[in-house]
């Protein structure tokens, strides 16, 4: 009897231990934070000159994937975003592009337009977003099921998609930056009918014209050896100055480079939306009780200046420097704020990015620019001739070729004899690497190479009839700057960090997928699983 009640007792209390244990591992506040055009290898190559407190903070006291990838095509910001968010692809989540071509309504739509809400912030239509084409839940919507609304939901980006998206519809607000000439965060009728206090006051602070000033290196640029010179061939720069070179004097330029613009093509963008993501903590409540908040925040600069000026360039560099410095500062606020141990945060990227083709192209790399204009004219042209009907080619955009269905009926072509013609037509043109077609793509599931890739990007309703791939390094752009978009490594391999309450200390080679992420969140927390999950739980990061 005795032995029972004390087998019994210390049952329950080994119990309530372990239940007091994965109660205090519970976060209290998820910060995901997603880079804008950050490759894996700037975390390598800038790592002498980052500090102990922001990029070096994470990594040693949490989880480094080292070898973490985008599993689709296109790899750009919107499909990115909520690729990091919904654990899926565009097969499923369907945001197949920033924009695409709408084949049912025969118009272009952008991911995050929704013309039936109003802007909240702004009368411009800047703010006249939400994530209605999101198919599929982020993890912070099923965060707010969970908690039965009781966790809140804030998302912030420089970029509306970059905001929007992530947070998803269940999002209390989703704060995005309006330059221009207001230089004002807004959000849309979607969340609310007026911004609050804390919003209007932050505003109204000028803390964006603050950032008018001269932007120089943070350290001696002698230092920058990691990049290439300063004055190079493959460099965009700011209209009004000579060189793309600093210093840059925002202030002298902004009239010239679309007044509150400039700010997000230079690393005060990344400031500013530090600044604004601080505020949110202080003004939302963010970590204060035992439900769990989240805090989307996307920094946008850092792809502004890359397409600007390259990988390669010392700008970009030193805006990976200040970054680091925003990091930090944010991982001490949540100290503060929050408390150490009681937040987790994870970083992560919507994309890479490829080194300028001509750069590459001057130092024997095989890279190009691939003229889509010129090729949907005369892929158009050809499809004309070859069946002596006009239009049955829709559109081209995004690397996909989309078919008029009912000019097809019309004339009584078949869209499999269609699809092999063009297919051999395309694979003649120099800077096209493969092709392959709507019928293959819904045939069987490609696990391995390419295929695979396009396939989870292949959204079966959204998507075009025949997707083409460039050869590497082969990208439509100027050939100043660098772009992404491609399923090649340079555009795949994006950093993924996990820090904080829930999360071991360690690191791996193993390779992971960027719709792991969310699923491994949603373990961490004990929540169901973003509804259209395609990733798988990253196990071994969690403290068990
Ligand atoms: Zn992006
Ligand atoms: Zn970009």
């Amino acid at each position: 009897m005795k032995y029972t009640f004390i087998l019994v007792f210390s049952f329950l209390f080994s119990f309530q231990l372990s239940a007091q244990k994965s109660s205090e591992q519970k976060p209290k506040l998820v910060v995901g934070i997603v880079v804008d055009q950050m490759r894996f290898d700037y975390l390598t190559r800038f790592w002498e000159h980052y500090s102990e407190d922001g990029f070096k903070r994470m990594i040693k006291d949490g989880y480094n994937f080292k070898n973490n990838h985008f599993n689709y095509v296109p790899t750009y910001t919107g499909p990115g975003h909520a690729s990091v968010w919904t654990g899926t692809t565009p097969m499923n989540h369907g945001i197949i592009g920033n924009s695409w071509f709408n084949k049912f309504e025969d118009q272009f739509v952008y991911c995050a337009g929704n013309e039936s809400v109003k802007p909240v912030g702004t009368t411009d239509d800047a703010g006249k977003m939400s994530p209605h084409r999101m198919k599929t839940t982020s993890v912070a919507d099923e965060n707010r099921l969970f908690t039965q609304m009781r966790g809140k939901t804030i998302g912030i980006g420089l970029k509306d998609r970059g905001a929007i998206l992530p947070a998803g519809p269940t999002a209390n607000a989703a704060y995005l930056f309006h330059g221009r000439d207001e230089g004002k965060w807004i959000t849309s009728s979607f969340y609310m009918d007026e911004l609050p206090q804390w919003v209007k006051d932050f505003n109204d602070s000028n803390q964006a014209e603050s950032y008018f000033k001269t932007w120089n290196p943070l350290h001696d640029i002698k230092t920058y050896v990691e990049s290439g010179q300063d004055i190079n061939d493959f460099e965009g720069g700011f209209k009004g100055k000579a060189t793309a070179s600093f210093p840059y004097d925002l202030n002298e330029l902004k009239d010239e480079n679309g007044n509150y613009e400039i700010i997000k093509i230079s690393p005060f963008g990344n400031d500013l939306t530090t600044d604004f993501a601080l505020a949110a903590i202080e003004g939302e409540d963010l970590g204060q009780d035992q439900y769990t908040d989240f805090l989307t925040l996307s920094y946008s600069s850092t792809d502004y200046l890359g397409h600007n000026f390259g990988v390669n360039s010392k700008e970009v560099q030193d805006a990976y420097l200040r970054l680091d410095q925003n990091i930090a500062q944010v991982l001490q606020y949540l100290d503060e704020k929050v408390g150490e141990g009681n937040y987790t945060v994870f970083l992560t990227a919507d994309h890479g990015a490829v080194d300028v083709p001509a750069y590459l192209q001057s130092v024997n790399i095989p890279g190009g620019y691939f003229n889509d204009v010129d090729f949907t004219e005369k892929l158009q042209n050809f499809v004309a001739e070859e069946f002596d009907e006009e239009g049955l080619i829709m559109n081209v955009s995004n690397g996909q070729v989309f078919f008029d269905y009912e000019k097809l009926n019309e004339a009584e072509v078949d869209a499999g004899t269609l699809e092999k013609t063009i297919v051999a037509y395309i694979l003649k043109q120099e800077q096209i690497d493969r092709v392959i077609t709507r019928s293959e793509l819904t045939a069987g599931s490609f696990t391995t190479g390419i295929q695979s890739l396009l396939q989870n990007g292949f959204n079966q309703r959204r998507s075009g009839d025949v997707l083409f791939v460039l050869n590497p390094a082969t990208i439509t752009y100027s050939r100043t700057g660098s772009t992404h978009g491609s399923g090649l490594t340079y555009d795949t391999h994006a950093p993924l960090i996990f820090y904080g309450a829930g999360v071991k200390q360690g690191s791996t080679t193993q390779r992971s997928e960027i719709p792991d992420i969310a699923p491994t969140v949603s373990a961490l927390l004990g929540i169901a699983f973003p509804n259209g999950t395609t990733g798988k739980p990253l196990f071994m990061m969690l403290d068990e």
